[in-house]
């Protein structure tokens, strides 16, 4: 079957915000090994509304209401060879060791990119920047010499909703900007956070044809809720932590995003006085299912782990690097 009618929509620049993390999936936090070949979640996300957990603004471009069919997730008649048979989905990671990823959308921009290099900078602290490829493109200087310490990962080419995208365009939105941010950065990314937090079937054959895994977040920063109380912020953040918690920020946008960023020393201090180190997405990912001493946990002692946090963490396999592109 040949993917036909699905059209690519522009409209209106949307703001969406799927409200605090209580909203994530209560089941195990994962999709493992989708069988792309299978209906149910990968075929069935029409519009990518099941996993809608948004909270950004369209910054490049947004797609308008849904017209289109949803994307198959198998996008040819076949044979079909992605470079990874399955592609795992992640929220967050089955650990009890206390580690926690920071991750920043959307840039990089000259408005609060630096700023953010500056706190991680000043407090020794990796992250995953999910960059947006032309965005990187137009502002690599900001970047130059500042993710030695950081994990580069891919936010599409141009901010779009790939759920709403038909596989060919979905797989140039991440490919477009896979090139753009290995040249730039020197680091091959592997992470792939769909815009919006949307997932079609079209992003996960996308995703799977060029090796990439996609990983989402557990607890986001809640600008709009806390911005005038911005030490609320700071106890949801260091609260709703929990060992393998991917935390979501953005190193731009709108303003009230800046009472997260200004915040950062906080949060930063008092998650590690609670014990928490600060991982990157591929580190977290490779700590999936091992205990405080780095040694393999059975799932069962992982499920029964005291939560500093709320709810069981999902997973992520580890290690497998990026095929061809
Ligand atoms: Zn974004």
């Amino acid at each position: 079957m040949r993917l036909s009618g699905a059209m690519e929509i522009t409209g209106e620049v949307r703001d969406e915000d799927g409200g605090p993390p209580g909203n994530a999936p209560g089941r195990r936090g994962v999709v493992k090994g989708l069988g792309l070949a299978a209906g149910g979640l990968a075929a069935g996300a029409a519009g990518g509304a099941a996993l809608t957990a948004g909270g950004e603004r369209s910054l490049l471009a947004a797609a308008g209401p849904a017209r289109s069919p949803a994307a198959m997730a198998v996008p040819v008649a076949g044979p079909w060879r992605p470079a990874h048979g399955h592609v795992d989905v992640t929220w967050s990671v089955d650990t009890t060791r206390r580690l926690v990823a920071l991750t920043f959308d959307d840039g990089p921009m000259p408005d609060w990119t630096p700023m953010v290099h500056d706190v991680l900078d000043a407090e020794r602290v990796p992250a995953t920047f999910f960059m947006v490829g032309s965005r990187l493109v137009e502002h690599a200087r900001l970047v130059h010499g500042r993710m030695d310490r950081h994990e580069a990962g891919n936010h599409t080419w141009s901010h779009r909703d790939l759920s709403r995208l038909p596989h060919r365009k979905a797989r140039e939105q991440i490919r477009r900007a896979h090139a753009a941010i290995a040249r730039i950065t020197g680091k091959e990314p592997r992470h792939l956070r769909p815009p919006f937090g949307r997932l079609g079937g079209s992003t996960l054959s996308a995703a799977g044809e060029l090796g990439y895994d996609i990983t989402l977040w557990s607890i986001k920063m809640l600008e709009k809720t806390y911005q005038d109380d911005p030490p609320k912020l700071v106890d949801y953040i260091v609260e709703g932590t929990a060992p393998g918690t991917i935390v979501l920020a953005h190193d731009t946008g709108r303003r009230d995003r800046l009472v997260a960023l200004r915040n950062l020393v906080p949060i930063i201090r008092r998650l590690r006085a609670r014990g928490f180190e600060f991982v990157t997405v591929s580190e977290l990912a490779e700590a999936a299912g091992k205990g405080p001493g780095g040694e393999e946990e059975p799932a069962a002692q992982r499920a029964a782990a005291p939560p500093p946090g709320r709810r069981p963490a999902g997973s992520a396999h580890a290690g497998v690097p990026p095929g061809r592109r």
